[in-house]
């Protein structure tokens, strides 16, 4: 259905920041609209415990506090359209208009907040062992193999960073790149190489990620970048910390984004290139894309449309 109506504010995302803005739009009686996707939820969907947000001492699985985020938003009287949006007509302080087909939405302000997902390999196995030893998040998941053998791949700053989390835990960790250069900060590298349980295998590219009988990850198939040796390597686990890819597809073009596609706002507000249309989450975010900065930075998102609406109206 189409809505002839203007809605005060539509917010695009249904991960942490989208549903946050929601809660605090709804309760600051704007009556959001949100169209939170076909897979609502976030990349939390796809996480198994989160320890790691505060007010849940004993941890929470993702999908069931995106459920708690959701049913907090609704509460307050956020509407939802559970499906992805096809493209969206901003403007310039005018009406802002989005598409599910031909049906057609319109608002007065809009708050995009459609996340980011982690880059992969793309190699067999990848997909099949995600959570069952295969992870994009280090942060996340690190906890988890206590007293195993682990890998981080990637050689940016988030291989580093997840590596030397992981190696609290981990009795070993092999860090795999595919150059003998790394990109990562020198300090970063440095904290990595320093730690003793932490090994630099370069420069190999991983091929396969194989399980084992009991259908966890069991091994990981390198290949040696110069001269073409093949080699298995037996893990518990392993991290894919080869940067994330925003997924700000729908509105490049038509407001500013950077070379990476990460929306730009102008800090520390979360203002676009366009007066009226927000940004929040690991949309902008290169570094920290946890659900508590996400949240945090919806409920900017959200306070930064009503004063524009308070002002525009
Ligand atoms: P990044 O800097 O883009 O690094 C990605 C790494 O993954 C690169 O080393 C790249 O190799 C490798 N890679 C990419 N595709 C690959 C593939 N298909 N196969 C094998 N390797 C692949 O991404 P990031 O580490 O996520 O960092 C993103 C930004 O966040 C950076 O600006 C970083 O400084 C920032 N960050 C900061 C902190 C901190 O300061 N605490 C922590 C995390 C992130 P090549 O080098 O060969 O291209």
């Amino acid at each position: 259905m189409s809505s002839p109506e203007v809605e005060n504010l539509i917010i695009i995302g249904g991960g942490p920041a989208g549903y946050t803005a929601a809660l605090y739009a709804a309760r600051a009686e704007l009556n959001p609209l949100v169209f939170e996707g076909f897979q609502w939820g976030g990349q939390l969907q796809n996480t198994t415990d989160v320890e790691n947000y505060p007010g849940f001492p004993e941890g929470i699985m993702g999908p069931e506090m995106m459920t708690k985020f959701r049913a907090q938003a609704e509460r307050f009287g956020t509407r939802f359209v559970s499906d992805d949006v096809d493209r969206v007509e901003l403007s310039d302080g005018g009406i802002h208009k989005v598409f599910l087909g031909d049906e057609q939405y319109q608002a007065k302000a809009v708050v995009l907040a459609m996340g980011a997902e982690p880059k992969r390999l793309g190699i067999p196995g990848e997909m099949e062992l995600s959570g069952r030893g295969v992870s994009t998040c280090g942060v996340c998941d690190g906890a988890f193999f206590k007293d195993k053998t682990t890998m981080v791949i990637g050689g940016g700053d988030s291989a580093m960073e997840d590596a030397v989390f992981i190696s609290k835990f981990a009795t070993s960790l092999d860090l795999v790149h595919r150059r003998d250069e790394f990109r990562a900060s020198k300090i970063m590298q440095e904290r990595a190489e320093s730690k003793p349980n932490i090994a630099l295998k370069t420069p190999y590219s991983p091929e396969e990620f194989i399980a084992g009988e009991d259908g966890a990850l069991a091994k990981v198939r390198l290949r040696r970048a110069d001269n073409g040796e093949v080699e298995d390597v037996a893990v518990d686990g392993a991290f894919v910390a080869i940067g994330h890819i925003p997924r700000s597809e729908v509105v490049v073009g038509q407001v500013d984004t950077d070379d990476e596609g990460y929306v730009k706002t102008s800090e520390p507000s979360t203002k676009t290139s366009l007066a009226g249309v927000f940004a929040v989450g690991d949309l902008v975010d290169h570094t920290y894309r946890q659900a508590v900065t996400a949240a945090g930075s919806g409920c900017a998102g959200a306070l930064d449309a009503e004063w524009y609406l308070r002002d525009r109206d």
